[in-house]
């Protein structure tokens, strides 16, 4: 197989974006991520599997996709017109998708070439050439799909485009070895820095993902912290110290760190691929604490 021909499931580009790097971007959204955040806002991401998004707002319960799939998959109280889903019997066809007059169902995540990707990176060139931006290449955890992931690096880099690489940082080692040479910056996320916390609000533990961290820095490549902020989850006194300490502790190699205030937009994304509600029970931060966190690690010499 050609290397351009490599397929990997993405989940959306996002063109003109200014949030994931320097500049302006085309974020890849690439479909899968081996960690499961408490509170993560792009639940529809973390299956490797395509699947079927149903946005319940919008059905007006007429009845087509019950009429359309093959499986049996949909079921409307006769009653109530309730809309009920079972999805162990979905095969993410999209038969029902194409039937529905309210766009209130949707197939998340399409199998694209690394040629299929890159035509829209490449049509926004001017803008990156302006703004010092380029592509971004977020999740999920592009790592988990690291063939595609590396060939989409390759590619840009051919085209010498800048390349942004959002990881949780949660893969093998190895794997960052043989990219590092085609990412222009990391941005690294550090979702808390207690093991115990950190394996309850994420399913894994901090040690593989501080030291590939640790190894990137060491072999000189550029990495910007960012650092999601939950209310009640990993934002204490003693969290804050925690990162400022990692903070100061490569603050010659980094690029800079970021926090990134929780919003609990991703607990009604969460029911619309039929995953439960996650337990949080935090709400979206306020002003105030994005104040005082911003104050605090402020102080403590980080460039927040
Ligand atoms: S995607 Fe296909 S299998 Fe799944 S509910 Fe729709 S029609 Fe049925
Ligand atoms: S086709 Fe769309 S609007 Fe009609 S019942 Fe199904 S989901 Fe609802």
């Amino acid at each position: 197989m050609e290397a351009r021909e490599r397929t990997g499931l993405v989940l959306d580009i996002h063109r003109c974006s200014l949030h994931d790097g320097p500049g302006i971007r085309t974020t890849v959204f690439l479909k899968g991520c081996p960690l499961n955040c408490a509170w993560c806002h792009n639940p529809e991401s973390i299956s490797f599997q395509r699947e079927l998004y149903f946005i319940p707002e919008r059905c007006t319960a007429c009845g087509a996709c019950v009429a359309a799939c093959r499986n049996g998959v949909h079921h409307l109280d006769p009653a109530t017109g309730e809309h009920a889903i079972d999805r162990a019997s979905c095969t993410a066809c999209g038969a029902c998708v194409r039937t529905c007059p309210a766009e209130a169902l949707e197939i998340k995540g399409r199998e694209m070439s690394v040629e299929e990707v890159m035509e829209p990176v490449l049509k926004d060139r001017r803008y990156y050439d302006r703004s010092g931006g380029g592509v971004t290449l977020s999740g999920g955890e592009p790592m988990a799909q690291f063939e595609f992931t590396a060939e989409l690096l390759a590619a840009a880099r051919e085209n010498e485009i800048h390349t942004c690489l959002e990881t949780c940082g949660h893969a093998p080692a190895e794997r960052f070895d043989a990219i590092l040479e085609v990412v222009d910056l990391f941005l690294f996320d550090v979702k808390g820095l207690d093991p115990d916390r950190h394996k309850a609000n994420t399913g894994v533990t901090t040690d593989l993902i501080l030291s590939n961290l640790d190894r990137i820095l060491k072999r000189g490549g550029h990495v910007r912290l960012r650092c999601p902020l939950v209310p009640g989850r990993n934002d204490s006194d003693e969290d804050l110290r925690r990162l400022a300490d990692l903070y100061r502790r490569y603050a010659d190699a980094l690029e800079g760190m970021e926090i990134m205030p929780y919003h609990a937009m991703g607990e009604a994304k969460g029911a619309r691929v039929g995953r439960p509600v996650p337990p949080l029970k935090a709400e979206t931060a306020s002003e105030e604490q994005k104040t005082r966190w911003t104050a605090w690690l402020r102080e403590a010499g980080c460039p927040v």
